[in-house]
């Protein structure tokens, strides 16, 4: 049982807090295109990205994939998302570097990616951009920085666009309007399961 006191005291408390929180809705009053950037060695980034590239497509809006580094075409979400109609999915890696053991190739496949994105962030009818696993390919070099941070700012005003990948340079994410950093507390690859359908992939 609550009794009256307490009752009293939270609806007095909650009514402080919707003052503070509505004066910070109403000081959010600007739209625009953001950038985000999902980093960090916690799982969590990819899948956070695709499920705003989900709310998109619920509003009805253009999106556009592309996919650095990942070779492999058989993902959930690729297999899921393929089909619609309002979403452009490119993978534009030939998959991991210990993989592709070629460094000349790497590099002519990360840099033909790039203006395949180029495409994408000047076409303002694509209302989200999503550059999966961006980071890889510029920690290596395969990419120029400056480059990448210059289209991603002459982009159209209203496109959003997410980056995800590991190590996210520091000039990337000053850049960025939104940044979250993926915190590995514990996964369970290193208790020996191997990646799970609907979960990892
Ligand atoms: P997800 O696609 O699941 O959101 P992610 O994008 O955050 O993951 P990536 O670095 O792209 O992480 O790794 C993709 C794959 O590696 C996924 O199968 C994911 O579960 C797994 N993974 C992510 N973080 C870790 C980790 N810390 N240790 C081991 N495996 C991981
Ligand atoms: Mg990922």
């Amino acid at each position: 049982m609550v009794d009256k006191e307490s009752e009293q005291r939270h609806r007095n408390r909650m009514k402080r807090k919707k003052v503070v929180v509505d004066e910070k809705i109403a000081n959010a009053d600007k739209e625009q295109g953001l950038l985000l950037v999902l980093t960090g060695n916690g799982k969590g980034k990819s899948s956070s990205a695709f499920g705003m590239v989900a709310r998109s497509l619920g509003h009805g809006m253009q999106v556009a994939v592309a996919q650095f580094i990942k070779g492999r075409n058989d993902s959930g979400e690729e297999l899921f998302f393929r089909d619609q109609p309002n979403l452009n999915w490119q993978v534009l890696g030939e998959g991991f570097t210990w993989e592709t053991q070629n460094l000349a190739r790497d590099i002519e496949t990360a840099q033909a990616g790039w203006e395949v994105v180029k495409d994408m962030l000047g076409d303002p009818s694509i209302g989200l951009v999503v550059l999966d696993e961006l980071t890889y390919p510029i920690k290596y070099g395969w990419l120029e920085l400056d480059t990448v941070l210059a289209d991603l700012n002459a982009r159209p005003p209203m496109q959003h666009v997410v980056i995800t990948g590991r190590a996210a340079p520091k000039e990337l994410c000053e850049a960025a309007d939104t940044v979250t950093e993926l915190v590995d507390q514990k996964h369970a690859f290193r208790a020996g399961v191997c990646a799970q359908k609907g979960i990892d992939l």
